[in-house]
């Protein structure tokens, strides 16, 4: 296509709508039918990146291959459509405005008066433009973060209005709304949908699509209604009702035509519609999976949200294994030795997840002993693999007080340690050894027979690292460092050959794990897991 189009997708009425899985099936959608795609999200709080916030905020914080700390929605983005995302896909107000701010002490605005317009808007508005003209996408989608109506998302509606009269067809609005069901009066209503709309005209913006958030069906005249009221086409108006599973959201929205509404709409001719064929076969085997298996999420943050992505590799893992996984969290601040058997009760495998600080360690090093000794399969990552470390150090090597320099600098015994090259950092933001690096696998270990190749590509989010001193003396106790960046020599995995499924990786893999390529790590453990169940 000659011109990038420019869709963007806000949201009405109420938060947590799912627009990041409308986002994500839209790009879906475009991308089945040929077209070069890339999905962005603009979150307007004012934190430069999500890195810095508790995941009882937003959720998880998803980091791409370029390092950037992001928004759990981009990986979303990735999980449905493949394709990666980078820094340029995630913008926050404060990014923004650092931008603004930056150019205007350099100089660079020669003496005018900076302000939200257009200085600030001309800067979200560059920054959607870039994808489009930097990497020549077909579609750049771009999620706003929050509600219409929100003070902070003002100036985002602003450029969005600027840019649909700048582009005309070549910009589009997609508005998630929500019909609420009234029990008691047995009706759905459409009064929030009709209230938000005007909320969008109101700043100047039409949307083109509305997209119906509805836990019942809505019939024809109610679409009707709502085409009506809020000056949209009828085809345009989709509803999108509670499916079992987020991954069935793209087939919702193709049987109902919405990526044609959005071709037609931008005047381009649909042509074909494709089949979605490995989409199709992945939820019809997720379907037809009835046996479950069991995991056990052993963390801290007891909130869905907080290992998304985790719960997700998991989910897909299941299904190539033809299992249901059912997640269960067990907060490992409540773990200890006396009730630790108790915990872990019916579980046929453990995640002992990532993590900062102190609280809830204790509970996961003993849930690694628990596992360990008795050989449940156990997958620590990033925080989890350091406590399957210090676990071993205490119990296996005899060293009682070993630990984290991040937990007690002081501990004679730091089996993970503060990597070089952070002692000296003392901002807390986006300053961690961030995103994809490359990691050797040893020859004939688990994780070479798991991953069939020697060389891979993982992601992280860490300041602490495995104490390489140590490194002979686990190896002669039986824990394998297998896996090793080749510049920097950091022990990137470690593993108990002898057990079944006792492996710890410093990176995240959860992040690389996607529908229609699920992570070979993720699937292995869960096999295992499933083995492990038949046999007890
Ligand atoms: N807190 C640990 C570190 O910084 C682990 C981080 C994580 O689990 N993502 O090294």
């Amino acid at each position: 296509m000659a011109e990038t189009k420019y869709i963007f997708v806000t949201g009405g009425v109420v938060s947590s709508l799912g627009k990041g899985i409308i986002s994500s099936s839209i790009g879906k959608l475009l991308q089945a039918r040929g077209y070069n795609i890339t999905i962005q999200k603009f979150d307007p709080y004012i934190n430069i990146d999500p890195g810095t916030l508790n995941p009882y905020e937003h959720g998880e914080c998803y980091v791409t291959v370029d390092g950037m700390e992001t928004d759990l929605d981009l990986g979303h983005y990735e999980r449905f459509t493949g394709i990666q995302t980078t820094k340029a896909n995630s913008l926050t107000t404060g990014r923004i405005y650092k931008a603004v701010i930056d150019k205007e002490r350099r100089g660079d605005y020669l003496g005018k008066t900076i302000q939200v317009v257009p200085h600030i808007t001309d800067e979200i508005k560059r920054n959607v433009k870039l994808l489009g003209k930097k990497y020549h996408y077909d579609f750049v989608i771009t999620e706003i973060g929050g509600t219409i109506g929100d003070i902070e998302s003002a100036p985002f509606m602003e450029a969005i209005r600027q840019l649909k009269w700048e582009l005309g067809r070549d910009a589009l609005s997609v508005h998630l709304t929500y019909v609420p069901y009234l029990k008691a009066a047995g009706e759905l209503k459409t009064k929030p949908t009709q209230h938000s709309v005007k909320e969008l005209q109101s700043v100047g913006i039409q949307p083109d699509v509305l997209v119906l958030r509805t836990e019942k069906h809505l019939d024809e005249n109610i679409r009707k209604k709502v085409a009506a009221f809020c000056n949209v086409d009828f085809d345009c108006v989709i509803q999108s009702e509670d499916l079992p599973s987020i991954y069935e959201v793209p087939i919702g929205m193709q049987a109902q035509g919405l990526d044609t509404a959005i071709l037609r709409k931008m005047g381009i001719t649909p042509g074909e519609t494709p089949t979605l064929g490995p989409w199709r076969a992945f939820i019809e085997r997720r379907n037809k999976a009835t046996k479950t298996v069991s995991i056990g999420l052993v963390g801290k943050y007891d909130l869905q949200d907080a290992y998304k992505s985790i719960r997700e590799s998991l989910s897909h893992a299941g299904t190539y294994n033809d299992y249901k996984v059912n997640i269960n969290f067990i907060n490992s601040e409540t773990i200890t030795e006396a009730n630790v058997a108790e915990k872990l009760k019916g579980q046929d495998g453990i995640v002992i997840c990532p993590g900062f600080g102190q609280r809830g360690i204790e509970g996961k090093i003993v849930a690694a002993h628990y596992t360990r000794t008795h050989d449940i399969p156990t997958f620590g990552i990033c925080l989890g693999m350091q406590m399957m470390v210090i676990e071993f150090a205490r119990n296996v090597l005899g060293y009682a007080d070993a630990n984290s320099r991040e937990m007690d600098e002081k501990t004679p015994h730091n089996v993970i340690d503060i990597m070089e090259e952070q002692k000296n950092i003392s901002n807390m933001g986006g300053t961690m050894r961030l995103g994809a690096y490359e990691c050797v696998l040893r020859q004939g270990s688990r994780v070479f027979d798991i991953y069939k190749q020697e060389h891979i590509q993982e992601r992280h989010r860490h300041r602490y690292e495995f104490n390489n001193d140590y490194q002979t003396e686990y190896e002669k106790h039986g824990m394998m460092c297998v896996g090793r960046n080749p510049e920097s020599d950091l022990v990137e995995i470690v593993e108990i050959p002898g057990l079944k499924w006792y492996i710890g990786t410093q990176y995240h893999p959860e992040y690389q794990s996607t529908v229609l390529k699920p992570h070979p790590l993720f699937v292995d453990f869960v096999k295992t897991a499933i083995e492990n169940k038949d046999k007890k």
